[in-house]
């Protein structure tokens, strides 16, 4: 097998939303946890989105981690690879987006990399080489606060030059108008001026669409979700991929007991739970005892183990916000947050040695606790249960075959867990 497509992801969500976006538009993706194993079984797939978390580490380590994935998605034949980035730019002077682009251009040789973080339909643009979010250009934006990478300039030729070696200039909207043989004309004037990087405009999707055109015949991009879906549209006309309905991507069906956790206490969630009562049994964690007498794992799978046989069952440490307050008052947020984490990973271990199959997590945190300690190396995705929450099929597990649904905080519909498990075979 092949890849069409290579995807370098600096976060774990980030590389969730990339994955999400390629599938939808018709490439067959796995997202893997990490560098997989070099003898990692792969199904026939046309992307791999590999997720590191190098946004915010030293940059030498960022750039060795990238490194490494790259090495791997070149080895599984990639042609092309999108090293993927925050659709804000989130970085600092020290990087990690200029020297991790340094170093995969100078292992790939690519002339002059194209960049971009636009995806309009986040409201993420670039105009004249400046990144709008929303309305308001980046540093008038809250990112300008952000705790970890405060962004002061909206400028992203200026933004990028002070991170790479390379020398950054610019392909600007009204050459992206006239098409992909203008930016292939406008790439050959930059290359002879010896500039390495170009950061290019889009403001609407049919600006990614030709800059994915020009980008899929070079080795190597960096960008956001939104490159990733002008590559996938341009992987597609092409005919290098013969487009895959997400639904039909689902395989054979996995069958066996199926589980829900929740340990996110967002609106949205307690109002899922509480829409969930009426068709599954619930068990509602005592969010106290887990931080003090820590056997609520074995009462939950005590209370689970015999209805598992009967369907799904829910698992809950979710409270209200003043509960919520008032636990954390007593026992540091910090602390309280990573014991039921790690109850809840205790709880998903439990059950699938128990046999269950199908798993459904409420809880961006909670399920990355759950998958860590699952030990899944990566997932195939499948059809959207809500917007931005797909099927996952786990990829390499040694559960064997299993099919999850992993929710953040506020996303999908009142009847989200039963939607999930209607879509979950
Ligand atoms: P979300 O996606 O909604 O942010 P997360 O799982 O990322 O959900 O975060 C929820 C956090 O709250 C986790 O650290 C979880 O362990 C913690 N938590 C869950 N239940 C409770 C509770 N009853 N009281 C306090 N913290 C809780």
């Amino acid at each position: 097998m092949t890849l069409a497509l290579g995807c370098i992801a600096d976060d774990y969500t980030g590389a969730s939303d990339l994955a999400n976006t390629l599938t939808r538009a018709g490439l067959r993706t796995v997202q893997t946890i990490g560098v997989p194993a070099d003898d990692l079984a792969l199904p026939e797939v046309d992307a791999v989105v590999v997720s590191l978390k190098s946004r915010s580490i030293e940059a030498g380590l960022a750039v060795s981690r990238s490194r490494a994935a790259e090495t791997w998605l070149r080895g599984r034949g990639a042609g092309h690879v999108l090293f993927k980035i925050c659709s804000t730019f989130d970085s600092t002077d020290a990087g990690n987006i200029g020297p991790v682009m340094d170093a995969l251009r100078a292992d790939s040789g690519e002339a002059v990399v194209l960049v971009t973080p636009a995806f309009p339909e986040t409201g993420r643009t670039v105009y004249q080489g400046n990144l709008f979010v929303g309305a308001v250009p980046l540093n008038e934006s809250p990112l300008k606060d952000h705790p970890l990478n405060p962004m002061h300039d909206s400028n992203l030729v200026r933004v990028l030059a002070r991170q790479s070696r390379a020398q950054t200039g610019l392909v600007d909207l009204a050459t992206v108008a006239r098409g992909a043989d203008a930016v292939r004309a406008r790439l050959a004037e930059l290359a002879g001026k010896g500039i390495g990087a170009a950061i290019i405009d889009a403001v609407f999707d049919r600006d990614l669409e030709t800059i994915g055109l020009v980008a899929a015949r070079q080795s190597l991009s960096v960008g956001a979700s939104g490159m990733g879906l002008g590559l996938a549209r341009a992987l597609v006309s092409t005919g290098k991929v013969r487009p895959a309905a997400a639904s039909s991507e689902q395989g054979a069906a996995v069958g066996g007991p199926a589980a829900c956790l929740a340990g996110s206490c967002s609106q949205a969630t307690l109002q899922q739970i509480a829409r969930a009562e009426s068709v599954m049994p619930v068990l509602r964690l005592d969010p106290v005892r887990i931080l003090t007498e820590r056997d609520e794992a074995e009462r939950a799978l005590a209370w689970a183990r015999p209805r598992l046989a009967d369907g799904p069952v829910l698992i809950a440490s979710s409270s209200t916000p003043d509960q919520v307050a008032a636990l954390q008052a007593r026992h540091g947020r910090d602390a309280a947050g990573h014991a039921i984490e790690q109850a809840m990973a205790d709880i998903a271990e439990s059950l699938v040695k128990a046999g269950v199959r199908r798993l459904v997590v409420a809880g961006g945190e909670t399920s990355g606790a759950v998958v860590d300690r699952l030990g899944i190396p990566g997932f195939l995705v499948g059809a959207e249960i809500a917007a931005g929450v797909p099927v996952l099929r786990a990829v390499g597990a040694k559960t064997g075959d299993m099919l999850l649904a992993l929710k953040s905080g506020n996303f999908g519909g009142p009847a989200f867990f039963a939607d999930a498990l209607g879509l979950m075979r």
